[in-house]
């Protein structure tokens, strides 16, 4: 689904190498995460994915079913089956939530070669998903994401995600304070959407969330490397170890 090869990115503006060579895979069907300490590279690595602007790549590959990224400009991934969700989703004054959802969903529909979804077929499937995440007929009515609490903002990402379909998501959640209902809501959607086809590259500073979101494989990043991969066992080993010993392991 995901293969990631080699990847070397440097921010644009400076001399400062941030991704060192980045190897990894995600398989249809399976839920990757990524931990580490701050300042690994996580972030950047979502980012670099996503298409925002301000790095470059310096070397190596990312593709999603074999077909470039990189290549590619942000609207396009998100139209080939890519979503990211990110730690602080973005208010957009004067755009009804509804509105933009169905923008977003007909704009990659358009991109896929399908039809319009009709208002009545549209709305059908955004009062479905929306009852099942517990949000309020006027949540979807108000500008997109203004206003809402932690919450709220959390409900709508996993929202989005349900409606956009996505093949490939990625999940930033790190640093960003989740409390113990904003997991629960992340992983519960997470769960909901796990299956054959889609892909799910988690990526989180806390073992906790992986509590509830039980991963296949989890990954140690350090200093813009994947360090050491495992089962899920590797999460508990950094909660109770930390990543001194890893880092050690590599040095
Ligand atoms: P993580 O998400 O693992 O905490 P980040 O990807 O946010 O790590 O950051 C990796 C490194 O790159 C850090 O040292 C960070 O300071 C640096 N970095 C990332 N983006 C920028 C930027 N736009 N300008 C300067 N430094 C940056
Ligand atoms: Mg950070
Ligand atoms: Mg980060």
């Amino acid at each position: 689904m995901l293969e990631i090869k080699n990847l070397h990115v440097k921010l644009e503006e400076e001399d400062k190498q941030i991704l060192k060579g980045v190897d990894l895979t995600v398989e249809a069907g399976k839920v990757h995460a990524i931990m580490g300490p701050n300042g690994s590279g996580k972030s950047t690595l979502s980012y670099v994915l996503s298409g925002r602007d301000g790095y470059e790549v310096t070397d190596g590959s990312a593709t999603l079913e074999g077909v470039d990224l990189m290549e590619m400009e942000a609207e396009e991934r998100a139209a080939a089956g890519l979503f990211l969700a990110f730690q602080y989703p973005v208010e957009i004054p004067g755009v009804g939530n509804m509105t933009f959802l169905r923008t977003a969903v007909n704009a990659q529909r358009k991109a896929r070669g399908q039809e319009e979804m009709s208002s009545t077929e549209f709305l059908k499937l955004i009062r479905e998903k929306a009852k099942d995440l517990k949000i309020d007929a006027d949540m979807l009515k108000r500008p997109v994401n203004v206003g809402f609490s932690g919450g709220e903002k959390k409900r709508n990402e996993i929202l989005q995600m349900a409606m956009l379909e996505p093949k490939m998501c990625i999940l930033d959640e790190t640093d960003s304070g989740l409390d113990v209902d904003a997991m629960k809501l992340v992983s519960e959607g997470v769960n909901a959407l796990r299956e054959a086809g889609r892909g799910f590259l988690v990526i989180t500073h806390y073992q906790r969330l992986l509590d509830h979101i039980k991963p296949d494989v989890v990954h140690i990043m350090s200093d813009g490397r994947i360090i050491k991969t495992g089962g899920p066992e590797l999460a508990l080993e950094v909660e109770k170890n930390g990543y001194a010993d890893l880092k050690a392991e590599n040095a």
